[in-house]
């Protein structure tokens, strides 16, 4: 059995790879250089992840890892910042080495790839559950808000909505998985379990938005959020919502409601003024990235504030998952 001391020694006390890391791990707390972060706000987000609320019992120890970085990542990319820094709070039931390892081990992957310093954390035994704080920075003035929105903006989303939440009604067997294609369960699986943060498409995006959140509770109830930050209302396309072929495999009926209130997409969910439309597209065109896939799916309007329509002007219900 490790110790604590030896958990973190082995598992968690990565060489920090930027200067901007003074002490990392082992003090009492980090010290952090920000003298080259000048002309820029610092970003702070945190997230607890539970098991049973946020994932299954059961889930890979290497999707946890990935799923804990991964959704505060995107709460960075949401505001537009670049990430720094990170700690991990993590309450575990016993030291299990091969579970620390995959953990450790995909956590440590998505901060590379995204080049992100753990800088310190937490310890302790309890029932499984990890809380991350992550850092990161945007230009002073320039973080992406829910509050920006403006009437006629046009309302878009990233990728592709409601294959995690099919993904885990299939886990749960909500839905029958031997009626979909292997490659359809296997895409809505790794939907649910490995979520990439938008990070590429946010620094873009960032240069013409005037609102933008990432979706993790469902399309409505996140719409929702920017409507009444920036009070105004919405009208929605609902042909428009884009579904992956997986998806699509239940039927467009079937799948919709996944997309509009299912959780855990983590797609980034953003209003354009109508004049910087065609520049973002653009963009978007020469940069040649298939996996920067935007759609259009409705307006923002001054009819109902706070409320969404559809385009008969009938109400839409905007209840998504609520954990009270
Ligand atoms: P203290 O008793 O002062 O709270 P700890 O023993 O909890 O100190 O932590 C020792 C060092 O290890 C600190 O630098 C802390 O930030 C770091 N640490 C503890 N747990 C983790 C973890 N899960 N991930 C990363 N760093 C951790
Ligand atoms: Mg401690």
């Amino acid at each position: 059995m490790n110790s604590e001391f030896d958990i973190i020694q082995q598992y968690f006390d990565w060489q920090p790879s930027s200067d901007s890391v003074a002490i990392g791990i082992g003090d009492d707390a980090a010290v952090l250089n920000l003298s080259h972060r000048q002309g820029q706000q610092l970003v702070i987000s945190v997230d607890t992840l539970i098991e049973g609320v946020h994932f299954p019992k059961n889930t890979p120890a290497e999707a946890i890892g990935h799923k804990a970085l991964a959704v505060n990542l995107s709460d960075l990319a949401a505001m537009g910042a670049e990430p720094a820094w990170f700690t991990l709070a993590l309450s575990l039931p016993e030291s299990n080495q091969a579970w620390l390892n995959d953990f450790s081990a995909a956590l440590k992957q998505l901060a590379d790839q995204y080049n992100i310093q753990l800088i310190g954390g937490d310890t302790t035994r309890g029932d499984l559950s990890l809380t991350l704080q992550v850092m990161g920075f945007v230009e002073t003035g320039k973080a992406l808000l829910r509050s920006g929105a403006m009437v006629n903006d046009k309302i878009y989303v990233t990728g592709t909505l409601g294959d995690a939440a099919i993904g885990l009604a299939m886990l749960q067997n909500r839905l029958d998985a031997s009626s979909y294609t292997q490659k359809a369960r296997h895409f809505c699986q790794k939907a649910l379990n490995y979520p990439q943060p938008q990070h590429c498409i946010s620094q873009i995006i960032k240069h013409y938005a005037t609102a933008c959140l990432d979706i993790s509770d469902g399309l409505l109830q996140d719409l929702g959020h920017i409507l009444n930050a920036s009070k105004v209302g919405a009208q929605l396309d609902l042909s428009s919502i884009p579904l992956s072929k997986s998806a699509l495999e239940l039927g467009r009926n079937q799948a919709l409601p996944y997309a509009l209130s299912g959780g855990d997409d983590y797609q980034l969910l953003f209003t354009v003024g109508p004049e910087k439309e065609q520049q973002l597209q653009n963009v978007l065109k020469d940069n040649n990235n298939k996996d920067l896939k935007i759609s259009c799916i409705g307006k923002i309007d001054d009819k109902n504030e706070g409320k969404i329509t559809d385009y008969l002007g009938h109400v839409i219900n905007t209840a998504g998952y609520q954990h009270f």
